[in-house]
């Protein structure tokens, strides 16, 4: 920018003479003007995608991801163009703690597909991921061979916004990576809470890694994450831990009675395996396939979608109005007096709730 159309456009007045700082972080300014740089038309990325180019799949996924208005207006219009060319694969949530092998047992199931011929996208959720810059699940190597096969292709999780909005993301992420030719969609997470129940809620089968012998507790692993399990798999059924591993697959076949039966009338599975060795990948992947012709037999697999579907709309529309809810600048400015007002009794919380809606509304008219 010339110092004179810095001057012209600054809001601030300065005496003569004295070096006017800029008005924005020049870094700021060229990145976004590389980004801006760089962004095709919507018809390039959507024919780009179907195209099966990666590296342009790799630029709209980057707009989803993008919190900048403009690059989500296009990549919701990409996303819509891409819908049509979406739905045809077998979605696969993969959770389980860290160490438990997850990244192992993806490579070992994950080559074992691209070996015939499937093609499969890795993408993860990774809530811990604002802190870590998702180098838990975004460091490449740990799926060596994989990441250099031709036929996967591995994201790693987007790195910043609410679990919320990161879901939301990997969803869309999820239809462009489809109409792109992915038949088989493999979503990590790592087991430490609420990213399991997103991932549950986009994905069509559910496949929970423990480890023998370790304690639930130890595992981190809650009851209702259990509940949602398609298939439970022990892992690192090697070695001296092979006897402890069939022990545990029994003790689990034992808990998962005990739940209610499932609405997709498919009886959750345990098995044992070892990631590493390679053994007893391919038994897991046939009771992927055995669920897949249950369910879209029945008619349950395209029913769940939809629900999804639903439910993502919803969830949508409660997250835009409690962020507008909070933005509101009456509602920020009420807010400390009224939260004194409840915390010293002089109102109920219910009354100071609906004093606050009340004013939220009035503004909206
Ligand atoms: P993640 O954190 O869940 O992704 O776990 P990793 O896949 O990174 O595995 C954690 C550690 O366990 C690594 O040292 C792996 O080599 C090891 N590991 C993974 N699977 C197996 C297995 O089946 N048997 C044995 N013995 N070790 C395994």
């Amino acid at each position: 920018m010339t110092e004179k159309k810095k001057n012209k456009n600054s809001a601030l007045k300065v005496n003569k003479g004295i070096e006017q700082p800029s008005s924005f972080n020049p870094d700021a300014s060229n990145r976004f003007k590389k980004s801006r740089q760089e962004l095709l038309d919507v018809e390039s990325y959507v024919k780009g995608i179907l195209d099966k180019n990666r590296t342009v799949l790799s630029k709209a996924i980057t707009l989803v991801e993008s919190s900048l208005p403009h690059h989500q207006k296009i990549a919701q219009e990409i996303i819509e163009h891409c819908l049509p060319y979406s739905g045809d694969s077998i979605r696969i949530g993969i959770t389980g703690v860290p160490g438990v092998g997850k990244s192992t047992f993806i490579e070992s199931l994950g080559k074992s597909l691209t070996n015939q011929g499937k093609k499969l996208a890795v993408l993860a959720i990774d809530p811990s991921s604002e802190r870590t810059k998702g180098s838990i699940l975004g460091d490449k190597t740990r799926m060596e061979e994989l990441s250099v096969d031709t036929n996967a292709y591995i994201r790693p999780s987007p790195s910043a916004g609410s679990l919320g909005g990161v879901a939301r993301k990997t969803k869309e992420i999820i239809v462009l990576c489809e109409a792109a030719g992915f038949d088989t969609i493999f979503v990590e997470t790592v087991g430490v809470g609420q990213s399991e129940t997103a991932v549950h809620s986009m994905v069509d089968f559910f496949l929970l890694l423990m480890l023998a012998g370790a304690g639930d507790e130890l595992q981190g692993i809650k009851r209702g994450i259990m509940e949602m399990a398609d298939a439970i798999v022990i892992n690192k059924a090697d070695g001296d831990n092979l006897q402890k591993a069939k022990m545990a697959k029994r003790e689990y076949t034992n808990a998962l009675h005990l739940f209610p039966p499932a609405d997709s009338g498919w009886t959750p599975m345990v098995e044992t395996c070892s990631a590493k060795d390679k053994s007893g990948i391919n038994k897991i992947w046939e009771l992927i396939d055995q669920y897949q012709t249950l369910t879209k037999n029945s008619g349950y697999f395209i029913q769940r979608r939809k629900e999804q579907e639903l439910k993502i709309m919803y969830e949508t529309i409660k997250a835009n109005f409690s962020e507008s809810f909070d933005n509101n600048p009456h509602i920020k400015l009420m807010l400390p007096a009224i939260e004194n007002e409840v915390l010293t009794g002089k109102i109920s919380a219910y009354k100071a709730a609906q004093k606050l809606l009340d004013s939220y509304f009035k503004d909206l008219r």
